[in-house]
């Protein structure tokens, strides 16, 4: 079985580039019939905030990107870790090391100064027949992972290809500090372990841990899972996209009027393609996804683009699921929607590109219309007002539906020797606050009776 997870680590809000590392493993273990695994990595106590988890869970709801096992979180897992650490303590797979920060920052001084690459050089290291320094007294020691020392560590990476790293380039790397608690690399390695993770769809930001990571699985005596190595999200300005250059939380673009299927759509695409298919729903996508399609350079966001996409799922929305989205922009305004929200929506869909964008006109058929003065005194002059009268009078009458509503629009205009433009602009502005608005007759209908009467009048 396929078994993928999301690992994001909660210290600030998670923003798009970030859910697109959410959105790969989920659909691979979604088209795969797989286990898609929530894995909060929380160990970064001074900057992880539940407020930052709160928004990752949120969002991965709102965008339907639904898990099977988890929220695990990582501080839950500590006497795990301390498990493992004492079964590799015990396997002499890593030793104490009591190297002062003062003695590290001279060694790597030393490196720099020789224009070496500062790496620890191996001071603590047991080796047959070496003498090891004596034990400093009252020195907590830090554990250090025995690292091969010769050879490559290599991994066919579904993005990059074949990477490779020379095990003389890694030092041992720290795995436990000097109060025992586990770093971040064999954290991760022992979650990957437990969680039987098979492939890790990640960002290309941890190619780096990649090789230490793979020596800790085969430490432990494991294969280390399938590796993709996501490329980086740039920003409209192309630096990579992080929340201190300006990228919004992912649950703002709930707020902004996003579809998920459509931010769904969009993020796939950032990174993946399918020929040149651009608008896809959720389950052509689950059919179409698989990791040879991963794109190798930095998806570049576009929120004008993101918009059009948007755009191109709100038209072709069922009105009754789309009216569901819009009634609920409408109730934070303060407004309760009612049967005729899918037919407003259907009419006004088309010249929308959000939801918050349809709610816009959707808000005059149930609250007051503030009309603008200038819009008043360009459509609504006296020499109009007795044809606004006498269609009052008329739709006072009529039956009410679009067909008599242009009946009795038709009668006026004849009646009152008038252009069609001039009885519908003042209208328009009259009940919907706008000269811009489809047929006069679709608008109408879905107004109730009384307010329309109650605004032409008042005019
Ligand atoms: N917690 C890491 C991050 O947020 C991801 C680790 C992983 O996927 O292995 O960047």
């Amino acid at each position: 079985t396929v078994r993928t997870r999301f690992a994001p680590s909660p210290t600030g809000f998670i923003h798009l580039g970030n859910i697109r590392s959410a959105l790969y493993p989920w659909a691979f273990a979604r088209a795969n019939q797989g286990v898609f695994i929530l894995r909060i990595e929380d160990t970064d106590l001074e900057r992880s905030t539940q407020a930052a988890v709160d928004v990752i869970i949120e969002g991965m709801k709102w965008l339907g990107l639904d898990h099977d096992e988890g929220p695990f979180y990582q501080m839950q897992r500590m006497d795990r870790y301390k498990a493992v650490l004492a079964e590799m303590q015990a396997q002499g797979l890593v030793y104490p090391c009591y190297m002062s920060v003062a003695e590290l920052d001279a060694l790597r001084e030393r490196q720099m100064a020789s224009k070496e690459k500062p790496r620890y050089d191996g001071t603590w290291r047991p080796e047959p027949g070496k003498v090891l320094p004596p034990v400093p007294e009252g020195v907590k020691p830090v554990l250090r992972f025995k690292n091969p020392k010769d050879g490559v560590v290599a991994w066919d990476d579904k993005v990059k290809g074949r990477v490779e790293f020379s095990n003389s380039e890694l030092d041992d790397l720290v795995i436990a500090r000097p109060d025992g608690t586990p770093t971040y690399n064999f954290c991760v390695v022992v979650d990957d372990i437990d969680m039987a993770i098979t492939h890790v769809i990640r960002g290309d930001d941890h190619v780096n841990n990649t090789p230490r990571q793979i020596n800790i699985f085969r430490a432990l005596g494991k294969e280390p899972p399938v590796y993709a190595h996501l490329p980086t999200v740039l920003n409209e300005q192309g630096e990579k996209m992080s929340k201190r250059n300006g990228a919004k939380p992912v649950t703002q673009y709930r707020d902004e009027g996003y579809l998920p299927d459509a931010m769904v759509n969009y993020l796939a695409r950032l990174g993946w393609s399918h020929g040149d298919d651009e608008i896809f729903s959720r389950e052509q996508f689950l059919q179409w996804f698989n990791l040879d399609h991963l794109g190798s350079s930095a998806g570049r966001f576009d929120e004008a683009k993101l918009r059009w996409v948007n755009a191109q799922h709100l038209k072709a929305m069922d009105d009754v699921a789309l009216s569901a989205l819009v009634a609920e922009q409408l109730s934070k305004r303060g407004i309760t929607a009612d049967e005729r929200l899918p037919r407003i929506c259907g009419l006004f869909k088309d010249r929308c590109d959000t939801t918050v964008a349809l709610a816009d006109w959707a808000q005059p058929y149930y609250t007051d219309v503030m009309v603008k003065d200038e819009d008043r005194a360009q459509h609504l002059t006296d020499a109009i007002r007795p044809a606004v009268a006498s269609l009052a009078g008329k739709l006072a009458s009529c039956n009410w539906d679009k067909a008599s509503i242009g009946a009795a629009i038709k009668e006026v205009i004849t009646e009152q020797g008038v252009k069609m433009p001039q009885l519908a602009m003042p209208v328009r502005v009259l009940t919907m606050g706008t000269p811009q608005t489809p047929s006069l007759d679709a608008v109408l209908e879905l107004h109730d009776r009384k307010k329309i009467l109650a605004r032409l009048q008042n005019a």
